[in-house]
């Protein structure tokens, strides 16, 4: 061997240990800030809900670079083309036309979700407080949703947010809209953590993987919560978590490991 093909293993080696002993270190460190046990490891799933949004491939591509199954809750009405392509045919409005094309886009991106591997539930058609609708009402939104959602659904049951968690925290007190999710073939999912990352204060810095860690190390296994979309008549979506998910997925993986929704929800069948 060559002094100089020597010299260059003898480096490479020693980068390779410098970079792993600074990812030990780096998790040493993570573990003490957030009081994690020492020796427990996690099972989590990451969920993503209101999109589809504009951002949403950016998180593709990072669940893809780091090989997690994900579930994606997504709102009926972001993917319903019906309502633009007759705006757009009867209408002179140009922009008529071009929430057209988002849209078509957005569910080229569905297409994409699906294609990956991952989950894709029912966020229900629109973002309202399920509890308060009349019956005609909250039928309608669970059935439109499936309608739009079905050819992408891969579970029996599939699998089913409501926003806000209205009618899942309170089920005991307003049991019809459960009720109502299982008559239309859906199973509900919750969450254990939640990275509060639709709420603006928590938009900078590590707020939001500092709350999914300190659920984390405080003891919960699970689902945790996040946002690829915005609910409002907005469609880029949550541009501060699709841009920094990948600098908090290794810090998660200090202590986690990324496990399929159905790891936790036995009920769901491949279909
Ligand atoms: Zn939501």
């Amino acid at each position: 061997m060559t002094s100089i093909l020597k010299l260059f293993i003898s480096s490479l080696l020693l980068s390779l240990f410098l970079i792993s002993s600074v990812m030990a270190q780096d998790c040493d460190y993570y573990k003490k800030k957030y009081n994690c046990p020492v020796d427990k490891r996690f099972k989590i799933h990451l969920s993503f809900d209101d999109g589809v949004g504009s951002v949403t491939p950016q998180v593709l591509d990072t669940l893809k670079r780091e090989h997690i199954p994900a579930t994606f809750f997504i709102l009926g009405n972001k993917v319903d083309c019906q309502q633009y392509r007759q705006r757009c045919s009867h209408g002179r409005n140009k922009n008529n036309c071009q929430s057209l094309q988002l849209c078509l886009q957005r569910r080229q991106t569905l297409k994409r979700i699906k294609q990956e591997g991952h989950l894709i539930g029912s966020h229900s058609y629109q973002h309202l407080h399920h509890s308060q609708l009349s019956p005609a009402e909250l039928q309608s939104n669970i059935q439109r949703s499936k309608q739009i959602l079905q050819p992408f659904f891969t579970t029996e049951p599939a699998p089913f947010r409501l926003p806000y968690g209205d009618g899942w925290f309170n089920q005991k007190d307003k049991p019809q809209v459960m009720e109502a999710l299982k008559q239309n073939g859906f199973t509900h999912i919750g969450w254990e953590m939640s990275g509060f990352d639709w709420d603006k204060k928590n938009q900078h810095g590590t707020k939001i993987l500092d709350n999914v860690m300190t659920q984390m190390c405080s003891g919960r296994n699970g689902t945790v919560l996040l946002h690829d979309g915005v609910f409002e008549n907005e469609h880029e979506g949550r541009i501060f978590t699709a841009k920094h998910l990948a600098e908090w997925i290794p810090v998660m993986r200090c202590v986690a490991d990324f496990v399929p929704l159905n790891y936790y929800h036995k009920e769901l069948k491949p279909r």
